[in-house]
């Protein structure tokens, strides 16, 4: 039986200053000693991320900055106003929907679920599961606030973007919340760093959500 060590899987870096190496290990991350603190380096086909893990004072080293960058086009409006559709039409539970990029285009789908107000579950059906790599984002709603519960901490242990977003049962959409998930490791970022700039966020999540969506379909 072949083994893989650990040396395999993650590289260790220390940072100089000068330009650190393109990501290679097999899970497709690093991590880089810095000046200020751990920081974790990853890149899979759709983004690229450096963000710290451990803050702390390492003297002698340089800074290294918390970058993110989304190396294919951002998610078009139509894709996040047909999932607030979508969601919209049952407020009474969680659902869950990933949004996928085949090379040349967004397109979303749902796994197959059950879901409560306060939970969905989801499996990948086999003849999905060659389009797992094709997940950019995995996106659930939640009842109230977007946020990231401790079931999602437990739940969101792979490598891509993970999105919440708040759902009312009486006014629909209120918030959204997204990070970079990383093998159970996190990088907040912005709703704006992943969908188009023609998405006004503010008005489509935050605000009268059918008045919203009824003009942009
Ligand atoms: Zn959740």
């Amino acid at each position: 039986m072949q083994t893989i060590s650990i040396p395999d899987l993650v590289h260790y870096h220390v940072y100089t200053g000068a330009a650190l190496p393109r990501v290679t290990a097999l899970l497709g991350y690093d991590y880089v000693m810095a000046g200020n603190g751990v920081f974790l380096r990853c890149e899979n086909k759709h983004l690229k991320a450096t963000f710290p893990v451990a803050v702390t004072a390492i003297a002698g080293l340089p800074d290294l900055s918390t970058e993110f960058t989304l190396k294919i086009p951002e998610v078009p409006n139509h894709i996040l106003v047909e999932i607030l559709t979508d969601a919209n039409s049952d407020r009474t539970r969680e659902h869950m929907y990933q949004i996928k990029h085949n090379g040349s285009e967004y397109y979303w789908d749902q796994p197959r679920q059950g879901g409560t107000l306060a939970r969905v579950e989801y499996s990948i059906d086999e003849d999905k599961l060659s389009d797992d790599t094709n997940v950019v984002i995995d996106l659930h709603t939640h009842p109230g606030k977007a946020y990231f519960s401790s079931i999602d901490n437990h739940d969101e242990l792979g490598f891509r973007l993970y999105g919440v977003l708040g759902q009312t049962k009486k006014a629909g959409f209120n918030s959204i919340v997204m990070r970079l998930g990383v093998y159970g490791q996190y990088m907040c970022i912005q709703p704006t760093d992943v969908f188009s700039e023609g998405t006004n966020l503010k008005e489509v999540v935050y605000g009268a959500y059918t008045e919203t969506v009824k003009s942009a379909l």
